[in-house]
């Protein structure tokens, strides 16, 4: 739709030059009038030509405007156009036998308005018909005044015109070839480029899956510790001003047992349940990574020390009250975590450090709780 209505506007823009190629010829005519050059030639001849002028470029415009020309078989009317142009121009110049010669040039003019739009047979015909017209003045004039006339001269200008018009029928073939030519480059040139970007897209996808796999614990789904402490630093070392963040380390009690008792194999699958568990009692803006073996890290940001303690707290009781009964009937098991705040400006090591150090204290004070230390707690 969006390219009819620039064809459209084009075929406008190119009747407007059509109107103004008019206008041009009838202003040397009324300057030849006026300097008395013109014998055969009156001013009631002059608004004839105005005035037919006129209907058929504003005929073309009516067809234009109301879309008529959509209906017909070449939209553009060219054909049309040119052989109007031809029989109006034909009309002029057997009345003005003193500058015919010259004028025979515009004939040519009048064939560039279809170099591009015409087949090269409709261009042939365009031509043809010029040279008919032309040669139908020349005999007309000869048997209306055979005293006047040499028809030598007329067989001449004629020729010429022939020559002329056989050479821009071929130049216009050149031309209309190279056209074509150069459009079927430019579209193998959008195609190969559809194809690149199709392909660049394709590649950004892979990477970007690439980039999620590198940073993704096999196991459990969540964050690997590279991408966890990535991601913190992204977040913790870029903030723009102080925010509470809350760091845990949660520690799966006991875990050795599981595997001792019921294989590696399963104890995966407590690993993985816990992930699911934890996950659930997160929001998404929450890093959850795994640090290694049954450890587990937590990065809560805008987050206090109070809400940080309720966080982690449902995660211990949530995962505390899940029943492995695939397992063995009412099988429970447990979590200690350490958790801790950041603080502005130190490194992220520094805080992990302090929740480590918070785990320790909540195994050795018996396992399944949450113990939080502060800065200062940490230094004393
Ligand atoms: P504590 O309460 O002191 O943390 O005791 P624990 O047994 O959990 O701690 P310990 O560090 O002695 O043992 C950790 C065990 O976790 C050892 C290892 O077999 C097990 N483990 C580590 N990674 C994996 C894993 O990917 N899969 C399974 N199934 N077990 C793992
Ligand atoms: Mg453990
Ligand atoms: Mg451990």
């Amino acid at each position: 739709m969006a390219r009819e209505r620039h064809e459209q506007r084009l075929r406008i823009k190119r009747l407007s030059i059509s109107a103004l190629s008019h206008g041009m010829l009838l202003i040397i005519l009324a300057l030849a009038l006026l300097l008395d050059l013109l014998n055969n030639f009156s001013i009631a001849n002059f608004f004839f030509f105005t005035l037919s002028a006129m209907v058929s470029q504003v005929t073309f415009w009516l067809l234009f405007h109301y879309r008529i020309n959509l209906k017909l078989h070449d939209p553009s009317l060219t054909l049309l156009q040119i052989t109007t142009t031809i029989a109006w121009f034909s009309l002029l110049i057997s009345l003005l036998p003193e500058i015919r010669g010259s004028l025979t040039i515009l004939y040519i003019m009048v064939m560039l308005f279809g170099i591009f739009q015409l087949s090269t047979l409709e261009f042939a015909c365009a031509g043809l018909f010029s040279l008919v017209c032309f040669g139908g003045i020349i005999i007309a004039d000869f048997h209306l005044r055979p005293e006047e006339v040499d028809l030598r001269f007329g067989l001449m200008q004629w020729v010429i015109l022939a020559s002329a018009q056989t050479w821009i029928a071929l130049f216009a073939n050149y031309v209309r070839r190279l056209s074509v030519r150069l459009k079927k480059q430019r579209h193998v040139l959008q195609h190969s480029n559809r194809k690149m970007r199709l392909a660049n897209e394709e590649l950004e996808q892979a990477m970007e899956q690439l980039d999620e796999i590198a940073g993704t614990d096999e196991l459990t789904g969540i964050l690997n510790r590279r991408r966890f402490f990535e991601e913190s630093r992204l977040r913790l070392e870029n903030a723009k001003q102080y925010q509470p963040s809350v760091l845990c380390i949660i520690d799966l009690d006991h875990f050795k047992q599981v595997n001792d008792r019921f294989g590696h194999q399963v104890g995966d699958s407590v690993l993985e349940r816990f992930c699911q568990i934890t996950r659930e009692c997160l929001r998404g803006s929450d890093l959850f990574g795994r640090y290694g073996g049954e450890e587990f890290i937590l990065l809560l940001p805008q987050t206090n020390q109070e809400s940080g303690m309720q966080i982690a707290e449902r995660i211990r009781h949530t995962f505390s009250q899940y029943t492995f009964d695939t397992i063995e009937e009412g099988l429970t098991f447990s979590v200690s975590i350490g958790i801790t705040l950041h603080r502005y400006g130190e490194t992220i090591e520094d805080t992990l450090n302090r929740a480590d150090k918070a785990l320790y204290k909540a195994k050795d004070s018996g396992r399944d709780q949450t113990v939080y230390i502060s800065a200062t707690d940490a230094t004393a």
